[in-house]
């Protein structure tokens, strides 16, 4: 097997040299301010460590890659409870679509569609100010990532504040059937701005590692969540973390991962690594372009799908 490091610094040159970058997400106008041009991965060790290449120090929107973290902090709250609001199907829509939502009575089909999101965000809220519910997650993120320097770009909250109507359109249905308990102005402030929490690669694929390690982090020694949840959170990632293109990452990557709009992608490799990508532009489902095919390239060169490592039969 590769070194870890020459593998890591290939693709990082690999990516750099590609012209293909594809497109960055305009919807919400501050994300497509940002310069396609860049590229970062991160792998974080079971032994604290992390290997980096290209642009690992510049912070990036990890956007819906949050959700990943919010699950995790939704289902310490309320547990299996939280299954009676939110599905564990993949939906074959994409990220923002409504119209499931009409024929299965405003439950979302799974936590990180933006409708499931929503409701596992509301449930973070309940009991709690907007701004409490928000501190919790910011330092949920520095805790994992055992750094404060993880912070929320104010900019791209307020810009997706103003242009979010899809969002508002998907929280007031499920409040017309009853599924989200608090206003809706707050469960929709507490979304943007956690979606606008920004890291670096390095933070992101730390904050990870207790997914790769049965729950607990190993940089830190911290239990995280049981073994068992680690798992179930690892099999909604592999079935519903990149929307409408969920299938076609689990055929080329192989390992259960977030995307984000902001061209971050987090995927764990059981029992390994945690590892963060960041390159802006997306593919026509909305993900990264070039963190998919860096994820690609790491999992074959590495061995590292979770169906299995590649053989001489692959060429
Ligand atoms: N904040 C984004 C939205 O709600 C997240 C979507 C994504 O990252 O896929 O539209």
């Amino acid at each position: 097997m590769p070194q870890l490091e020459t593998v890591v610094a290939e693709i990082a040159a690999e990516m750099a040299a590609r012209p293909d970058r594809g497109t960055v997400a305009t919807y919400i106008p501050e994300l497509g301010r940002v310069d396609p041009n860049q590229f970062a991965i991160a792998v974080a060790l079971e032994d604290g460590s992390t290997v980096c290449g290209g642009d690992c120090g510049t912070s990036f929107s990890i956007q819906s890659v949050s959700k990943v973290f919010t699950l995790t902090l939704a289902l310490g709250l309320a547990g299996d409870r939280l299954w009676n609001r939110v599905g564990r199907e993949p939906s074959g829509s994409r990220f923002n679509s409504i119209v499931q939502l009409e024929q299965e009575r405003g439950i979302p089909r799974n936590p990180f569609i933006n409708a499931g999101a929503i409701a596992v965000t509301d449930t973070i809220l309940s009991g709690h100010q907007p701004r409490e519910a928000l501190g919790e997650i910011l330092r949920f993120l520095q805790f994992l990532a055992d750094d404060d320097g993880v912070h929320i770009d104010r900019a791209v909250a307020a810009s997706e504040e103003r242009s979010g109507f899809n969002n508002r359109a998907l929280a007031n249905f499920m409040k017309g059937f009853g599924v989200i308990e608090n206003t809706v102005d707050y469960v929709l402030g507490v979304y943007f701005h956690h979606c606008a929490i920004a890291m670096t690669a390095r933070q992101l694929a730390k904050a990870g590692s207790f997914l790769a390690h049965q729950g607990r982090n190993p940089a830190t020694g911290h239990s995280v969540v049981t073994a068992e949840r680690a798992r179930r959170i690892n099999a909604i990632m592999l079935t519903c973390g990149h929307y409408d293109g969920s299938g076609e990452f689990a055929y080329r990557v192989g390992l259960p991962g977030k995307s984000g709009v902001g061209g971050a992608i987090l995927a764990i490799v059981p029992g390994k690594a945690s590892v963060a990508v960041w390159s802006p532009g997306l593919d026509a489902s909305g993900n990264s372009h070039l963190g998919r095919i860096a994820l690609e390239k790491l999992t074959a060169r590495m061995g590292w799908s979770v169906f299995g490592a590649p053989t001489m039969a692959d060429g």
